[in-house]
């Protein structure tokens, strides 16, 4: 089955003085896939995360998001955790989500579907403070799901969490998925993307080693060694 291309990189390179962070890296992300960037630290992951939310700019190479040449008005549609958001720690659940629904511009008529993806419902009137380490988490994925982004952006989405959280986390990721937003994630942990991921993009030391669907990329013997002896 053809699927639309969500994210399109081509021959993307990106240099600091003399280092070379990402070298001609080209992959696609197809609509609907959990997609894992994995490598090991210093691999480029957050240089690539970085120019494709056109933070910073390749030395050369392009990349397209739905098809289109980037401009700001895509950004709308990108939801991204790509640092933890400043919640209140004494305001509740909601009452966070909608300071941060405002000062995005954003309505609040979505921040119930929000509550109920992340399965925060229930808590929503819990203080912030109260809440576990996996529930911060999963409200700062509701905070970053606020406007209906058409993909989602995670940067190491489990790092620092208990294993509690861990495995919430990870439920969470494969549910979105499974209910059809695309899902982004740079990870340095192989069994998180083996547990989670539809398609990976391997990095290492900025060379992409391998991309496609998980089962055939980490099927390939050759492959996993390359990620496990580096990760
Ligand atoms: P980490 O998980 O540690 O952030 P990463 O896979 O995200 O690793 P990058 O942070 O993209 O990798 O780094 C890729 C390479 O580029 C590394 O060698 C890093 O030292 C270098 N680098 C990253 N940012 C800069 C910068 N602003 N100036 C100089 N070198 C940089």
């Amino acid at each position: 089955m053809e699927h639309k291309q969500i994210l399109s990189l081509h021959k993307v390179s990106k240099r600091y003085g003399p280092i070379q962070a990402l070298k001609s890296v080209s992959f696609n992300v197809p609509e609907g896939s959990v997609f894992g960037v994995l490598g090991p630290n210093g691999s480029g992951k957050t240089t690539l995360l970085g120019i494709i939310m056109d933070v910073l700019k390749p030395n050369a190479g392009t990349y397209k998001w739905f098809g289109l040449e980037p401009h700001a008005d895509l950004r709308k549609r990108i939801g991204t955790l790509l640092e933890t958001p400043n919640f209140y720690h004494y305001y509740s659940a909601v009452r966070n989500l909608q300071i941060n629904a405002a000062i995005k511009g954003r309505g609040h008529d979505d921040i119930e579907r929000v509550l109920k993806i992340t399965e925060l419902w229930e808590r929503k009137d819990s203080k912030f403070s109260t809440f576990s380490l996996g529930m911060k988490q999963r409200l700062a994925i509701a905070n970053a799901l606020l406007g209906r982004p058409e993909v989602l952006l995670l940067d190491e989405p489990t790092n620092g969490l208990d294993p509690a959280g861990i495995a919430e986390i990870r439920e969470l990721i494969r549910n979105l998925g499974q209910e059809g937003t695309t899902v982004i994630m740079a990870s340095h942990l192989l069994d998180e993307v083996e547990k989670v991921c539809t398609h990976v993009a391997i990095l290492k030391k900025g060379d992409l080693v391998a991309a496609g669907h998980v089962d055939e990329v980490l099927a390939n013997e050759d492959m996993l060694e390359v990620s496990a002896a580096n990760l």
